[in-house]
């Protein structure tokens, strides 16, 4: 599989690319991303007798991406440490017509597991096989920070920095991060909300001294964020699992065409659901589950993607708390091409918004459908639901979405996270009483429902602090430098 710039090439970077460039350096020319040129077509009743491991390592091959097998192989085992050895993403059905695929059974219990197991395991072998050392720079509003901490932890080559926003994640959230050990890892809190975690780390991406002082120590930038496509390719895996799983279990006949419900943020998670469809998994749309911070759901019902008035709002669902959708930029690529997403990406950048043109909205229509959950939504339906099926805040999302559907066709959504991340709001939505700590919600719920706590969510409280630190955005730079051995 070769890789080709979603705006274009500068003349400096090479046209096209491999998958390990693709994903040591994830940054292409004029800000864009890198997408695949073509997509290899499923060969679905080959298919249909894998298992999850199994089903992974046929999809690498079918890509054709430049990763020995043994590699993959042993990236994929990773996924054996998950809840259920043979199976990291069950699929359970909760009404006659819909079932769950559940992505968080990973170690931090949200679904950012299920990409960057596997993926970190890749990108530091290359980095230690290259002799290569990489700097990962993360700002996290929760989810992605414990995961991509857990993913490189004492790996070689690559070194991560996770910059979270200080009272601005949930109590667990902060507790996966600041007592993650390892040599290679830095957490800092920044004074401030997730904007000032973003901007501060802008800001040092394009300070000067802190490039020539990477480029004297030997160190490259990568990203482990799903811009970088190591992440997109582990994500279209579990969309055309959850279609064999309905066949095999004689719920949808092959070639049937299914829904699928994706509660989404940067769109990572639906673009691989997207490129699944692109592949020929029998899919009739791929339905956009937003919250209050709506702007997803009005580019695919208007065709308008715009920023202008716009503030982000803070929602039970904060993982989908996103107004700067990254991936859309790679469907955008896919249907209209290079220069006219340089076009559209940069309008957005220099005045806030784009609008598509008629056959455009029509071309995006013709895969996407969307819509969005207010907060109360959210909340009734957790309740409702009950200890029938316990689910987090952004899982609840798509319920809404599927009772609006209900009785066309079968429909898969997915679960992105564990009750476990999110028990306040959970316990709010069981009982109505509000703003219950973490620890105290969680014991509430399980004893309410008989949901067990997972150890590693119980063990949080009682491991020590092992990044303490606090700063403004200004230390920064000097908090890196000095973790890297600088002074
Ligand atoms: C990251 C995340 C999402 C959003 O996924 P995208 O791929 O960014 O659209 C949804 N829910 C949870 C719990 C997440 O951690």
């Amino acid at each position: 599989m070769v890789f080709v710039e979603t705006r274009g090439n500068d003349g400096r970077r090479p046209r096209e690319v491999t998958f390990s460039q693709a994903i040591l350096n994830p940054a292409a020319s004029f800000g864009g991303l890198y997408a695949p040129k073509s997509l290899p077509t499923l060969p679905l009743e080959e298919l249909l007798g894998e298992n999850y491991e199994g089903l992974t390592l046929k999809l690498m091959e079918l890509f054709q991406i430049d990763i020995e097998r043994e590699l993959l192989r042993e990236a994929v085992a990773l996924y054996r440490r998950f809840d259920d050895p043979d199976n990291p993403a069950p699929l359970v059905q909760v009404e006659e017509d819909l079932s769950i695929c559940e992505l968080y059974h990973g170690p931090t219990r949200a679904f950012k597991d299920m990409a960057l197991q596997p993926f970190g395991f890749i990108l530091s072998t290359l980095a230690r096989q290259r002799g290569e050392n990489y700097l990962i720079l993360a700002a996290t509003s929760g989810d992605t920070g414990p995961a991509t901490l857990e993913a490189f932890k004492e790996r070689e080559g690559i070194g991560v920095v996770c910059l979270y926003p200080a009272g601005g994640t949930s109590d667990v959230q902060r507790l996966q991060m600041v007592t993650e050990e390892g040599r290679n890892l830095k957490v800092l809190g920044i004074r401030g909300d997730f904007d000032d975690a973003q901007s501060a780390l802008k800001s040092l991406l394009s300070s000067e001294s802190f490039r020539q002082t990477l480029d004297r120590l030997g160190i490259e930038l990568s990203a482990a964020n799903s811009v970088n496509f190591g992440r997109i390719i582990f994500q279209t895996v579990y969309h055309i699992f959850s279609y064999l799983e309905l066949v095999r279990r004689g719920e949808i006949e092959m070639g049937e065409e299914i829904d699928l419900i994706v509660p989404s943020g940067n769109f990572g998670n639906a673009l691989g659901g997207y490129y699944a469809k692109k592949m020929g998994l029998p899919v009739h749309k791929i339905v956009i589950a937003s919250n209050a911070n709506n702007i997803l759901t009005e580019l695919i019902r208007e065709g308008r993607y715009d920023l202008r008035g716009r503030k982000l709002i803070k929602t039970p669902s904060p993982a989908m708390d996103i107004l700067k959708s990254s991936n859309v930029e790679r469907v955008l690529f896919d249907k209209f091409g290079p220069e006219r997403t340089r076009e559209l990406m940069e309008q957005l950048d220099r005045e806030g918004f784009y609008q598509l043109r008629e056959e455009e909205r029509e071309a995006i229509q013709e895969d996407f459908d969307g819509d969005f959950v207010e907060d109360r939504e959210i909340l009734e339906i957790i309740g409702e639901y009950g200890s029938r099926y316990l689910m987090d805040p952004h899982t609840a999302t798509t319920i809404k979405l599927y009772r609006s559907r209900r009785g066309k066709r079968k429909c898969v959504a997915y679960s992105t996270a564990e009750w476990t991340k999110f028990a306040p709001t959970v316990l709010q939505a069981l009982t109505g009483r509000e703003g219950v700590a973490d620890r105290e919600a969680l014991e509430e719920v399980s004893r309410l429902t008989g949901a067990p706590i997972p150890r590693v969510i119980e063990e949080l409280f009682e491991k020590p602090i092992v990044h303490g630190k606090v700063v403004d955005g200004e230390e920064i730079e000097g908090e890196i430098l000095h973790f890297l051995g600088e002074k």
